[in-house]
C-alpha cells in the first residue's frame, strides 16, 4: 500500500498539465495516474489545487557561523519550507567551504539543523585553493563559486586555471561576474558620496557586461561549465545569449529582487535594497524578464542574504556601511507566481523549469529533484494560485524580520510542502522538525 496518495490535482508534468493523482512511497514519487490509483495508507485531497515538483533554490545564504545572527540552517530552511522550497544548495559567505573538515563540519550542522534537503558550494574559490579541486569535489560538491571582483577577486587568469580543473572533475564553475576595473575606475567619485543611490551608480552594466564576456571566452579554451550567477542588466544578458549561441557551457541565474525594484526603489528602502550585483534600470528589469522568457537567463535563485535591520540602518547616514544582500527564500514562488505567472509574462510550465528542473539539473540533483515523474523523489509543492494576499514579514520565517518585498500584493501561493513524502509545512507553517534535511551529494 501507498504511504501516501494525493488526489485531485492538476499536476504539473514534463509533459504538461495533467488532472490526476499521484501515490508515493517511501519518500519517492509510486504512480502518476489521471484516476483509479490504490488507496493509501494516508489520503489527501487537494481539491483542484496544483501541484509542482518541490522548488530548488540554488543559491543561499544560510550558513556562516560569523553570520548566525543573520539566518542559520533552522531559520533559513523553516523559511524556505514555508515557502515551497525543498532543497537548497548552500552558497558560502565568508567562511569558507573549501577542505575536507570544513564541508564536514557544514555537512554535521546542516545534517542536524536543516528542515529542507541542501547540498554546498565550495568557495570562495581562491588562487591558492585551485589546487583543492578534487578534494572538494570526492566529497560530492561539483560546483565552485569564485568572484571577478572585490571581496574575493579571482584574476581572469586564476579563473581560467580553476576552470581547467573544475572541468577535469566535470563541475560547474559558479562566477560573481562584475568587472573589477571598471568597478574601481566608477567607484572613484562616488565613493565620497554616502546616499544611497552612490552605491546602485558604482556598479553599472558595463561591469557586468564585460566581466561575463571575459567569463564565457574562457570557457572556449577550458571546456569547463560555467553558471554566471545573478545577471542584472539586458547588456548581460545580450552577452549570455552570444556565447549560447556560439555553443558555450554557459548557463546564467537572476533573482527576484533584480525582476521586481529597479535603483530608484532605494531612494525609498535605502540600504535595504543594498545588493552586489546592484540593481538597475527599469529597461534592464524589462530585459530580464525577457531573456527568462527565452531562455537565455535559465533560472531563478534568490541569492537569500539577509543582514539584520540594525546592520542596515547603518546604511542610511553611510551606505558604504551596510551590508549587502536581501532575504528572499521564503518569497520566492509567491513572487513568481504572481508577477510572472498572474502576469502572463511566464507559463506555469516555464516557471516550473527555471524554479525547479532547471536549477536541479545544471546541478546534479536531477532527475531525483526538480521534477514530477515515477522514481523521483517525493518533493511536491501545492499551489493556490487564486489566493490573493499582501507579503509581510509578520508571516515569514527569517531570523531578521523584514523582507524587501512588503506590502506587495501576490496572487498565488504555495499552501503545502512535501519532502520526501512527508509534509514539512501545511499553510505557512512549518510541521517538520530540525534535522529532516539531508545532505545531497552531487556529481553534476
Ligand atoms: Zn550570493
Amino acid at each position: 500500500m501507498a504511504d501516501l496518495v494525493l488526489r485531485n490535482g492538476k499536476i504539473v508534468l514534463p509533459s504538461g498539465i495533467v488532472d490526476g493523482e499521484i501515490s508515493i512511497e517511501h519518500g519517492k514519487i509510486g504512480r502518476i495516474a489521471v484516476s483509479g490509483l490504490p488507496k493509501g495508507d494516508k489520503e489527501i485531497d487537494v481539491g483542484g489545487k496544483t501541484i509542482i515538483p518541490g522548488v530548488v533554490d540554488v543559491h543561499v545564504h544560510f550558513y556562516d557561523k560569523r553570520f548566525s545572527n543573520r539566518e542559520d540552517f533552522t531559520s533559513g530552511s523553516s523559511a524556505a519550507a514555508a515557502g515551497g522550497v525543498t532543497t537548497v544548495i548552500v552558497m558560502p559567505l565568508d567562511t569558507p567551504i573549501l577542505s575536507i573538515p570544513s564541508i564536514e563540519k557544514a555537512i554535521e550542522l546542516g545534517s542536524k539543523s536543516s528542515i529542507v534537503d541542501f547540498s554546498l558550494h565550495a568557495g570562495n574559490m581562491s588562487p591558492d585553493s585551485i589546487g583543492s579541486v578534487l578534494e572538494i569535489a570526492s566529497a560530492g560538491i561539483n560546483s565552485f563559486k569564485a568572484f571577478t571582483c572585490e571581496p574575493y577577486q579571482m584574476g581572469y587568469d586564476y579563473i581560467q586555471e580553476l576552470m581547467f580543473r573544475v572541468r577535469s572533475v566535470d563541475g560547474v564553475t559558479v562566477v560573481h561576474a562584475e568587472d573589477q576595473e571598471i568597478l574601481s575606475k566608477d567607484l572613484g567619485q562616488l565613493r565620497k558620496r554616502k546616499d544611497p543611490l552612490a552605491h546602485a551608480m558604482s556598479r553599472t552594466s558595463e561591469a557586468e557586461k564585460r566581466a561575463i564576456e571575459n567569463v564565457v571566452g574562457l570557457t572556449g579554451r577550458t571546456g569547463c561549465k560555467t553558471h554566471i550567477a545573478h545577471v542584472t542588466t539586458g547588456e548581460g544578458c545580450d552577452a549570455v545569449e552570444k556565447a549560447k549561441a556560439r555553443g558555450a557551457p554557459v548557463s546564467a541565474e537572476t533573482c527576484p529582487h533584480y525582476l521586481i525594484f529597479t535603483k530608484e526603489d532605494m531612494e525609498i528602502w535605502g540600504p535595504y535594497l543594498k545588493v552586489n550585483p546592484s540593481l538597475k534600470s527599469d529597461s534592464d528589469r524589462a530585459a530580464l524578464w525577457q531573456a527568462l522568457k527565452r531562455g537565455t537567463i535559465d533560472i531563478v535563485s534568490t541569492d537569500h542574504a539577509p543582514a539584520t535591520r540594525e546592520e542596515k540602518e547603518k546604511g542610511w547616514a553611510d551606505i558604504w556601511q551596510a551590508p549587502a544582500g536581501v532575504p528572499g527564500v521564503e518569497t520566492l514562488l509567491p513572487i513568481m507566481l504572481s508577477e510572472g505567472v498572474s502576469k502572463g509574462r511566464l507559463t506555469l510550465e516555464q516557471l516550473v523549469n527555471c524554479i525547479c528542473t532547471k536549477p536541479a539539473t545544471l546541478f546534479g540533483l536531477y532527475p531525483r529533484k526538480g521534477v514530477i515523474q515515477e522514481g523521483a523523489d517525493a518533493d511536491l509543492t501545492i499551489l493556490d494560485l487564486n489566493c490573493e494576499k499582501r507579503i509581510s514579514a509578520d508571516e515569514l520565517h527569517y531570523k531578521v524580520g523584514w523582507t524587501p518585498f512588503e506590502g506587495m500584493r501576490v496572487k498565488g501561493t504555495p499552501v503545502m510542502t512535501i519532502l520526501r513524502g512527508s509534509i514539512i509545512a501545511d499553510g505557512g507553517e512549518v510541521i517538520q522538525s530540525p534535522g529532516y534535511g539531508h545532505f545531497l551529494a552531487r556529481w553534476v
